[in-house]
């Protein structure tokens, strides 16, 4: 099996050389990630200058390179060029990825663009920020996700670890609250900034991503590329009529 590593922390974070590690059990890896941290990039692609892609020395035993564009360049660029591609992987992002914060996501990006091209995807994060040590433990964890995630032959997977897990879930996306915040904030040389932050989560309903993870179970969200909202198309094409 061919499995292309990417994520949007960018190539020196210590979650993709983890997970590299976790994919090089399971077939021949090849790293392509942006070259420096791209996190909430969203599905962007860079479509106004060409993108350069540089050979980078992670592992002696694993190929990697490092690409001036986004997680979704990256993944497009890296099938391009490597060819038939079995898998995507795409983490381990330094923070979770959960309900609504998803559509921000670089790291959910980088396993969507595989969906597009026909490959599986699956992102994965983990809430470790100051120490990476942490990510350690986790890989036992992010190896029995994998299983699971393959095992489920599913597209599309979106993958939270909590620290210290107890179990496994499938779970649906939480959709009903938004967490970002607008955060009003002054220069120090005069006028106002504003940072795009988040707020803590709030009791997500049960059968959720965000539920599991803080029931302290790894959450595994089977995602779909088709946003269209079948029932409303069909209620609405009646009506119509
Ligand atoms: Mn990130």
């Amino acid at each position: 099996m061919r499995i292309l590593v990417s994520n949007d922390d960018g190539i020196h974070s210590p979650g993709i050389a983890t997970l590299a590690r976790c994919a090089a059990r399971l077939g021949e890896v090849r790293v392509v990630a942006p070259d420096v941290e791209r996190s909430a990039a969203g599905h962007s692609i860079t479509a106004s200058r060409p993108v350069r892609i540089r050979p980078t020395h992670l592992f002696d035993d694993i190929a990697a390179f490092r690409v001036d564009g986004t997680p979704a360049d990256c993944v497009a660029l890296g099938v391009h060029l490597w060819g038939e591609v079995d898998l995507v992987l795409s983490g381990i992002n330094l923070g979770a990825n959960l309900g609504n914060g998803t559509w921000h996501s670089g790291t959910l990006a980088a396993a969507q663009q595989a969906a597009l091209l026909g490959i599986r995807g699956i992102a994965v994060s983990a809430p470790v920020e100051d120490d990476p040590t942490q990510l350690d433990p986790l890989v036992p964890w992010v190896d029995r996700a994998l299983a699971e995630a393959l095992a489920a032959d599913a597209p599309l997977v979106n993958v939270n670890l909590p620290l210290n897990p107890r179990g496994i879930r499938w779970t649906a996306q939480a959709v009903h609250e938004y967490h970002g915040r607008v955060t009003p904030d002054r220069h120090p040389q005069g006028g106002d900034l504003y940072w795009f932050t988040v707020a803590p989560f709030t009791s997500p309903p049960e059968g959720t991503d965000m539920h599991a993870f803080d029931d302290g179970c790894v959450s595994l969200t089977p995602l779909r590329l088709d946003l269209t909202d079948h029932a409303r198309l069909e209620a609405v094409t009646r009506a119509h009529i």
